[in-house]
């Protein structure tokens, strides 16, 4: 299945081996995401190096991304790892750390106690326990359970209708920026980002770092940042609409809308977006999902999102990589009803330079000859980025001798990124085209193939040929 959607799998103890990372290398795992409000850097490195071996034994680019913890706050860790709490339980809520029972638990901002009052209410889990302030003590906060539920270790906690005064960038995630470039990472997704600074702090240290290609992906999930939208958009490479924390912030029904909105504000100023969280939740349990969750895959797909995401369903799931092979098979079924003529139309009235106007004939053409591949030479991904923006009906194959391309390129709508030797003269890049496309598509002889690019390769940085070829 040569899939046009991308998808994330958000790696944890359920799938940390290497013959589960590799078996959903196999089975259409595009990025791998760790979560660093859970993850060690041991764990980190140990997945890491797993991806990078296998990524050599199978011959695949397959790219990671540290999605940082932001600055947020989380409960503390509980005896067990988790407790559970009854409706009209008494809790008391430490500001300094303490080992969790279901009659206490710490969490990691400590002035959240002089921003918060009584009958404020605390929601965990992205919303899904809630407790009220009841009383206050020097070191803690008394609360009262509203809900019935269970609590895990480092739970995300948010308080109703209040912005806490919390530090643009902890030192936690510029540690973990620092890490990610010491491993080589393709994307840092940055959270409870709220407005175009907190992008450019990042950026900032990847500039002091001398990094110049981990992609940086903002995650929305407050209203705030989408206030501040299109200033987020220009400052980042992916918006991640996230929809766990999102919908602790806002009334959850307003997610569809706000999805629609991000996913089409990225793709006019053609950047990728990627639609998160509780996609095929019911899959953590069950073997197989609920119809409304296909639903919402194929609605992500329909919409025109780049990539979706596997959190808890592949971290801590009963079947993940089912999940996966469910996901991809939503993903195929789905792509057959998007309307490209649609989204290529779209693009149209702000495709105006020359790379714009190309890309645009590029995929025009290969919807009316019916072509079989778009074949991308590139050396920073320009234009198969470009081609990518113009959801042509075929898939598009990204050739580049640099590694740091084609793995930046693996979020991408449509783009298969291919790691070569270098790219060749103009006379051979006919027949290497013709090899990867032998080697990734089923073919057939008079099939149609568009090759793309700007030549000379290693000097221009804008597309300017395209060439028909015939199989
Ligand atoms: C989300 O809230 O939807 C999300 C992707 O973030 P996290 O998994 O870090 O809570």
């Amino acid at each position: 299945m040569l899939n046009k959607t991308k998808v994330i799998v958000t790696i944890g103890p359920a799938t940390q081996e290497k013959e589960q990372i590799k078996r959903l290398m196999m089975n259409g795992m595009d990025v791998v995401r760790l979560n660093m409000s859970h993850a060690s850097y041991n764990f980190c490195t140990d997945i890491i190096e797993k991806v990078n071996e296998l990524n050599k034994e199978l011959g695949l680019s397959v790219a990671t991304m540290l999605d940082l913890m932001g600055p947020e706050v989380r409960t503390g860790k509980f005896t067990n790892g988790q407790a559970y709490f009854r409706k009209g339980d008494k809790v008391q809520i430490y500001m300094d750390e303490v080992l969790g029972d279901s009659t206490k638990f710490s969490v990691s901002y400590s002035d959240l106690i002089k921003e918060v009052g009584f009958n404020s209410i605390l929601k965990v889990k992205d919303g899904k326990m809630m407790f009220e302030v009841i009383d206050m003590k020097e070191d803690s906060l008394i609360c009262e359970a509203l809900t019935d539920g269970m609590i895990d270790d480092h739970q995300s906690v948010t308080v109703e209708g209040v912005s806490l005064h919390l530090p643009r960038m902890s030192k936690k995630d510029e540690t973990d920026i620092v890490f990610a470039h010491k491993m080589n990472v393709d994307f840092v997704a940055l959270s409870y980002v709220s407005s175009q600074e907190d992008v450019l702090a990042a950026s900032d240290i990847l500039i002091r770092l001398k990094n110049d290609h981990i992609g940086l992906i903002s995650k929305i999930e407050k209203e705030e940042a989408i206030d501040h939208l299109n200033e987020i958009i220009r400052a980042s490479d992916g918006i991640m609409v996230a929809r766990g924390d999102l919908g602790a912030d806002i009334p959850l029904e307003r997610i569809p809308g706000v999805q629609k909105k991000i996913i089409e504000r990225c793709h006019k100023a053609g950047i990728v977006s990627i639609v998160a969280t509780e996609l095929l939740s019911s899959m953590e349990r069950q073997a197989s999902p609920t119809g409304a969750e296909v639903s919402d895959v194929a609605n992500a797909v329909l919409d025109g999102a780049d990539a979706v995401m596997l959190s808890n369903e592949t971290t801590i799931g009963k079947f993940p990589i089912e999940t996966l092979n469910m996901m991809e098979r939503i993903i195929n079924s789905a792509e057959k009803d998007i309307d490209y003529l649609e989204f290529l139309e779209k693009k149209e009235e702000s495709d105006t330079d020359i790379t714009g106007m190309i890309s645009h004939s590029v995929a025009q053409c290969a919807g009316r000859l019916k072509c079989c591949a778009i074949i991308a030479p590139t050396m920073s991904g320009y234009t198969a980025r470009k081609m990518s923006n113009c959801r042509p009906r075929c898939p598009i194959i990204a050739v580049s001798p640099n590694e740091a391309t084609v793995k930046s390129l693996q979020l991408h709508f449509a783009v298969n990124p291919v790691l070569i030797d270098e790219i060749p003269d103009f006379d051979k890049i006919i027949e290497v085209s013709k090899k990867v496309t032998f080697d990734l598509i089923s073919t057939s002889p008079g099939d149609k193939i568009i090759i793309t690019g700007g030549y000379p390769f290693d000097k221009i940085k804008s597309t300017n040929f395209m060439k028909i070829e015939e199989l």
